[in-house]
């Protein structure tokens, strides 16, 4: 039977399978072909009782996360709160294309509606123009939490964001009895000390896996080439190929479609000074290689 691997414990492996929770071993034969057995790998199990089984296939990997080492995430919700604490557009940015490099379809989420006075901020205007999916949310007063609920069903997510956005409220809201720790950063900070964490799956009621750890806390971004950077910033894709020069990097080139739609407004200055510093950095890492 095929199920995932929801947590990996003391050797065994816990595959969820329709409804229930099965506890694996794994055959050494299967641990020499594939390695490492992952949470969020697909597998396919023998029965043994209702409860335990053996894992006997791993199935090929669509993506893998080091950080958390997640196998199969397909999509990531990066959060930010509208304030408390303030969002940070460059971060924003650099968790966009961490999500995209990995293989994994970001959404964007803005939490803490409630505190916004009932505007519409104006970050989440220049986050619509990416073409990303925007949610707008509020863990507190539960505001269009179904949106969120929706698209995390059957897929497996990784929440991404920093401390205090309320990553760890949403899950809550969205599942009753699921009591995440929440709070402010100090009490976190202390509390996260003397624990080994192990990354884990949580099944969702209403379908999807969602895991327990944050992805995406690396301020670095990964290793490409210069070229490649632009494509991780969709709203360039259209004006890309306009550029003058194949290989166009959009920051000294005459000819450069998508610094003319910079200038007419149809790419906005926020994210195209994002682009500007990370070339600036992918470029530097190249040289160092
Ligand atoms: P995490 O570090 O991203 O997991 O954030 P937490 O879920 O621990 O939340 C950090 C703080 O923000 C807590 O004090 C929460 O009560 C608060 N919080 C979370 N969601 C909301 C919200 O929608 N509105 C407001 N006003 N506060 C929120
Ligand atoms: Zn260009």
């Amino acid at each position: 039977m095929n199920g995932v691997i929801i947590k990996a414990y003391g050797g065994f492996y816990f595959v969820q399978i329709e409804d229930r929770v099965i506890k694996c071993a794994i055959r050494g034969k299967i641990r020499r072909q594939c390695g490492q057995a992952l949470v969020g790998d697909r597998v396919n199990v023998k029965l043994l009782t209702d409860a335990e089984g053996v894992v006997e296939e791993i199935l090929p990997r669509s993506t893998r996360l080091t950080r958390p080492p997640v196998a199969n995430v397909n999509q990531s919700v990066i959060v930010f709160a509208i304030k408390n604490p303030e969002p940070n557009p460059a971060l924003l940015d650099r968790f966009l294309v961490q999500s995209l490099v990995a293989g994994i379809t970001p959404v964007i989420c803005f939490n803490k509606k409630d505190l916004a006075g009932g505007m519409e901020p104006e970050i989440l205007k220049q986050y619509q123009k990416t073409g990303h999916t925007v949610l707008w949310v509020s863990a507190r007063t539960g505001a269009h939490m179904d949106g969120l609920r929706d698209i995390l069903k059957n897929r497996i997510t990784v929440f991404a964001g920093p401390s205090g956005v309320g990553k760890s409220s949403l899950l809550n809201a969205l599942q009753p009895g699921l009591e995440l720790k929440t709070g402010d950063i100090s009490t976190k900070l202390k509390r996260g000390k003397h624990t080994t964490r192990h990354v884990e799956l949580i099944p969702l009621h209403d379908g999807g896996l969602v895991a327990d750890t944050p992805g995406f806390s690396s301020m670095h971004l990964p290793a490409m080439r210069r070229e490649d950077l632009a494509g991780y910033f969709n709203e360039f894709a259209v004006y890309e190929g306009r550029c003058r020069f194949t290989g166009c990097l959009h920051h000294r080139e005459p000819g450069c479609a998508v610094k003319e739609a910079l200038e007419q407004g149809k790419i906005s200055a926020l994210r195209y000074g994002h682009y500007l510093e990370f070339l600036a950095e992918v470029m530097d890492a190249e040289r160092r290689y």
